[in-house]
């Protein structure tokens, strides 16, 4: 079997390292001048591998199409992973919410382990961009590059989505899996950050907020709610929870929604009222404006006060029942109107690509052309943040890569 991978990438490196250790004389094509451009600059740079959890846990963090994945993870779990990188000399660590690192904190040292093994494999990366995947008779029979034209038995398509499209993968890998006849479901940004109505996000721009819940609203229908740590960009929103609750908006686009956010989760709202109260009678003389300080942060005091219709210079003690109540509520819903997404080029994911309905789950085959696999984020699958999607791309990798090898032409 001679197989080529297309794309050095996460999943294209793990694919073609499975592929030779399973008896198959492998090639990997990389547009780029070096392997792994995206890896290494996974987790800001430290590169979380994986999630060291069970596989139903797994499943249940790829909000797009987990349940095609459910063969892939048995056969090369989130333990497999580690226990792989482990042996190719990279030491792990787990962190907070089972999140996997290389002790280094380096990406770039499973970018390196790679690069060993395929050389260690005798497995070329050779520079070139594929144009066209060529078939003869239903079946992969050779691929075309801008540079060279190469022969091969198989091939796998691990050319990556459409997310930071400087690191190679700029969505060419779309429209060489269309060529051949697969469909493609329409890409879009997924973890990313939301663009929100107004000047708000501007006036806050670079405020973290820490412990704070948020839901998405549309409709009047919850679509996701989450607790933890956002922060405010020139024209909306980013940050861990904001990220997880753009994937569940951005693959079926349901923009316009709302963000509401409970700045105060762990009061309800009698306790936060009484609270309120307390500092109020602190500040007794003082201006409203100026008597919130220890309940909100510095940049925020001004936008909860013009948002509250409580006059900035009304003197605390004049503040009506009915007036201190509404702040209450806004301080427990501070709502944004999120108009949209974030661009490809800040989106850490893409939701969608080619469809699963078209895609063997058990050895990334399709189902349309002989000799044809898939992994990684070309396909129509993604995940939150945690190292799930590298876990994808590993398992879907090995999948892939095992069953080209294992391949036998009729
Ligand atoms: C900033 C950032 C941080 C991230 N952090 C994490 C994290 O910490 N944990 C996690 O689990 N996930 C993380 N991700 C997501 C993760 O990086 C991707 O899901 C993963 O890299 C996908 O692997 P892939 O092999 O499918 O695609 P890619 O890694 O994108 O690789 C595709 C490769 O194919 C090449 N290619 C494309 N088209 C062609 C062509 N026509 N010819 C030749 N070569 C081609 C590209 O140049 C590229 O090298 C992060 C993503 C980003 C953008």
């Amino acid at each position: 079997m001679k197989t080529a991978v297309v794309g050095a990438g996460a999943s294209g490196m793990m694919a073609a390292v499975w592929a030779a250790r399973a008896g198959s004389d492998v090639f990997i094509i990389e547009r780029n001048d070096r392997p792994g451009m995206k890896l290494n600059i996974t987790g800001k740079g430290r590169g979380n591998v994986t999630n060291n959890c069970d596989i139903q846990t797994l499943i249940k963090n790829v909000p797009g199409n987990g349940r095609f994945l459910y063969s892939a993870f048995n056969s090369f779990d989130a333990q497999s992973a580690m226990a792989f990188f482990e042996e190719l000399g990279v030491p792990l660590k787990t962190e907070r919410g089972d999140r996997v690192f290389p002790v280094s904190d380096k990406a770039s040292d499973l970018t390196a382990a790679f690069n060993r093994e395929l050389k260690k494999l005798g497995v070329p990366v050779i520079k070139d961009k594929i144009l066209n995947i060529e078939t003869e008779n239903g079946r992969v029979c050779g691929l075309t590059g801008e540079k060279n034209k190469y022969h091969c038995d198989n091939v796998i398509l691990a050319c990556g989505g459409r997310s930071y499209p400087k690191t190679g993968s700029d969505g060419t890998g779309y429209h060489l899996a269309e060529a051949v006849g697969h469909s493609i479901v329409e890409p879009r940004p997924s973890l990313v950050p939301l663009n929100v109505k107004g000047s708000i996000p501007k006036r806050l721009e670079g405020l973290s907020l820490r412990n704070i819940a948020v839901a998405i609203l549309r409709q009047g229908k919850k679509l996701y709610s989450d607790f933890g740590e956002m922060v405010f960009t020139s024209f909306g929103v980013s940050g861990p929870v904001i990220l997880s609750a753009s994937a569940h908006v951005a693959r079926e686009k349901l923009f316009p929604c709302t963000l509401v956010i409970d700045l105060k989760p762990a009061l309800d709202e009698a306790v936060l009222d009484r609270r309120v109260l307390r500092d109020f009678e602190e500040n007794h003389n003082r201006d409203f404006a100026n008597s919130l300080g220890k309940l909100l942060p510095t940049k925020l005091i001004p936008v909860i006060v013009e948002l509250s219709g409580i006059p900035p210079y009304k003197k605390v003690h004049e503040i009506t029942r009915a007036e201190r109540q509404s702040l209450v509520s806004l301080i427990k819903g501070f709502s944004l109107e999120v108009m949209g997404a974030g661009p490809f080029d800040q989106a850490i994911i893409t939701s969608g690509g080619v469809s699963v309905r078209e895609i063997e789950p058990k050895t990334m085959a399709s189902k349309l052309v002989k000799g044809l696999y898939f992994a990684g984020e070309i396909i129509d699958v993604d995940a939150y943040t945690g190292g799930f999607n590298l876990q994808i791309a590993w398992s879907t990798g090995v999948c892939a890569g095992v069953s080209a090898a294992e391949e036998v032409i009729a």
